[in-house]
């Protein structure tokens, strides 16, 4: 591939991949590039050592009502159903539903709900107390008034990739116009040889932090292997008490990721800042003063008409899978349309 009339893809997560795929049948040749040593970003799975499959960065469940997502993936995978329950582990040692539903209200008490559930996990997951979060993150998390026991209990489709993200990814990339560099970190010199650049890399990180420093909360993600068949009675548990461990998440519990009779694989998610994890960003923060948001906005009022940037960290949004890949569809379909 000559390096001119061609577009630079920055990262090769669900955002990246779907915007190259797009444009690589719209004609274009696109050279995606990945700082990792692999593709699917944060979505990115892998068989371990005991043949169980794993989610590097925390389990990922799709789970969606947009038909129009769920068409243009199912072209490059197949789906295995699966509705995600988890369950909350009191200080008694008993399992309640999450989210909060009826059941739940009714063992712990209404009055006692935002102290049990709410309070020591937004000091967990956000490193901060409950009253000083931006009230949209606590009203993400719905408090039912039924017996529902899904954990996304709204969305039409629910399933996971039966040959897992990282064969889906692989498959979206799969295009003989799209050449794909592993390992492969941006760097400005590289933006003269591309017509465009869709950049996933954090835009402070881009702009060298000229403003203020973007914050993310990240996780620190410990796994192992136990000698028995299973511990837990769903994927996910989450803890409540006061320890820095949010929750634990047990993979052969989701259907299609492995069968290992004798042992078992779970992993326990810490969060912290990014900072304290080697820049790992996860969780864009929501500061209540919208501080984060100011900043954003300076960046993104930066001219830049070559460079479009996507995904949870070109954005700094919280996109779930469907989102990000709904957004790098809609992007795409912008620029195809204004390049005519
Ligand atoms: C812990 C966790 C759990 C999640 N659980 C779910 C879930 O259950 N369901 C759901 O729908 N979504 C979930 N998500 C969200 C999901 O991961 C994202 O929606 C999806 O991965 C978005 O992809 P992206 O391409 O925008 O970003 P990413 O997946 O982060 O991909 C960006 C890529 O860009 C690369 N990159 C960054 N900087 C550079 C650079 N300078 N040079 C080269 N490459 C670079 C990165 O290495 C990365 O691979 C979760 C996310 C996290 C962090």
């Amino acid at each position: 591939m000559t390096e001119s009339n061609r577009i630079l893809v920055v990262g090769a997560g669900f955002s990246g991949a779907v915007i190259a795929r797009e444009l690589a049948d719209s004609g274009r040749q696109v050279l995606v590039i990945d700082k990792r040593d692999h593709v699917a970003g944060n979505a990115y799975d892998f068989t371990n050592e005991i043949g169980i499959r794993i989610h590097k960065y925390g389990p990922h469940l799709f789970h969606t009502s947009n038909q129009k997502v769920v068409d243009w993936l199912s072209t490059f995978t197949e789906w295995t159903p699966y509705q995600h329950k988890v369950k909350a582990l009191l200080g008694d040692g008993r399992l309640v539903t999450l989210p909060v539903n009826k059941e739940t209200t009714e063992i712990v008490g209404k009055e006692n709900v935002l102290d049990i559930f709410f309070r020591p996990y937004t000091k967990k997951m956000w490193g901060i107390e409950l009253e000083q979060i931006d009230r949209d993150i606590i009203n993400r998390v719905p408090i039912r008034d039924d017996m529902n026991e899904l954990y996304f209990p709204n969305d039409t489709f629910q399933a996971l990739p039966t040959n897992g993200y990282t064969r889906t990814v692989e498959n979206i990339l799969n295009h003989e116009n799209i050449e794909f560099r592993a390992s492969t970190a941006f760097d400005r010199s590289m933006e003269a040889g591309f017509d465009h650049i869709f950049n996933s890399m954090p835009i402070d990180e881009y702009f060298e932090y000229r403003f203020d420093r973007l914050p993310y909360r990240s996780i620190k993600f410990h796994t192992s292997n136990l000698p028995i068949p299973r511990v837990l009675p769903v994927a996910t548990v989450n803890f409540t008490h006061s320890e820095p461990y949010t929750r634990v998440t047990e993979w052969k519990n989701l259907p299609g990721h492995g069968l290992c009779a004798s042992h078992t694989t779970v992993t326990v998610e810490e969060p912290c800042s990014d900072i304290d994890n080697n820049f790992e960003r996860y969780y864009p923060v929501k500061d209540s003063d919208g501080r984060n948001l100011q900043t954003l906005q300076k960046y993104k009022a930066i001219e830049n008409p070559k460079m479009t940037f996507i995904g949870r960290c070109g954005l700094y949004a919280y996109l779930d899978m469907h989102q990000a890949i709904n957004s790098a569809l809609t992007v795409a379909a912008r620029f195809i349309e204004t390049a005519k």
